[in-house]
């Protein structure tokens, strides 16, 4: 056995950490989410990509049930999101401090930062696992120092967000995600507004923690970032994943047409970028 396979076999025997199963989602008559079903196995990279309003966001958003969805499920560590099964298997739903529970297992860092601008970077950091996971501030401390010091920006604990560049602020905003000890962290597009000089910094940091064996889903357009860093890639089209496969056949040897057209596009885009 290879390698690779040697390690896909490792994470399949532990079962999968997220499991989506016939999940929907519509805003009014948009159907924007249909029957998805996938598997994500303990240390995976899986990354999204496809056009804008296929439904990547909303996705994500689903994982950690800040979108509740119509119909299907979510199961995150062998918990479903949003309700549980009572002693008679009667479907109850979830109460805040459940949800809440469920929800700290999975971090998020989205396309803007979103950082409290009162507070300090270090602040910003230690906010939720002192008030959520009631962690000792003094242990939560260190591990926000441990943080910003993986993520390169120890130098900085005691700056204001609005002093630091866009990619410095999106590091920070990894740091405040990890300090809650998530099992799953998820990215939504988390470079799509810095300048293009700062993206990399911030692909670094992400890189860093696939190599850990974080478990990740990614959303972006760094056609780059999936071609070295995702096991698999999974192009979302109209709300489906109409294919997926490790980043060699899905970004180089496309099945179907559409994913082959918007890898075009792409590249024309990227081309133009630079
Ligand atoms: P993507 O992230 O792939 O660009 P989204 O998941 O953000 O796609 O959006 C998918 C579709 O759902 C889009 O047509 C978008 O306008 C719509 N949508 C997303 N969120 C909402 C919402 N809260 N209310 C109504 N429509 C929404
Ligand atoms: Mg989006």
């Amino acid at each position: 056995m290879d390698q690779a396979s040697a390690l896909r076999s490792d994470r399949e025997s532990a079962g999968p950490i997220i499991q989506l199963r016939n999940l929907s989602k519509s805003f009014g008559q948009l159907r924007v989410l249909r029957d998805i079903n996938l598997d994500v196995y303990p240390g995976e990279v899986v990354v999204f990509i496809g056009a804008s309003g296929s439904g990547k966001t909303t996705l994500l958003r689903c994982l950690n049930y800040l979108t509740p969805f119509d119909s299907g499920s979510v199961i995150i560590d062998g918990e479903p999101m949003g309700h549980r099964y009572d002693e008679s298997g009667r479907k109850v739903h979830d109460r805040s401090n459940a949800l809440c529970r469920k929800r700290s297992r999975i971090g998020m860092v989205f396309q803007h930062f979103n950082l409290f601008p009162h507070m300090t970077v270090l602040q910003n950091v230690i906010e939720a696992p002192v008030l959520i996971k009631k962690m000792p501030r003094q242990r939560a401390v260190a591990l926000a120092r441990d943080l910003l010091k993986k993520v390169g920006l120890l130098d900085k604990v005691d700056e204001y967000p609005s002093r630091l560049s866009g990619g410095q602020q999106q590091r920070v905003a990894i740091a405040r995600a990890l300090a809650m000890e998530p099992k799953i962290m998820l990215f939504d597009e988390v470079t799509s507004s810095l300048d293009p000089e700062l993206v990399g910094e911030v692909l670094d940091v992400m890189k860093k923690l696939a190599a850990e064996g974080m478990t990740m889903v990614v959303v972006t357009h760094e056609m780059e970032f999936a071609r070295d860093v995702a096991d698999r890639v999974c192009f979302v089209d109209q709300g489906v994943v109409l294919e997926q496969g490790p980043p060699s056949e899905i970004l180089v040897n496309p099945k179907h047409e559409r994913t082959r057209s918007f890898l075009r596009r792409m590249l024309r885009q990227q081309g133009e970028g630079s």
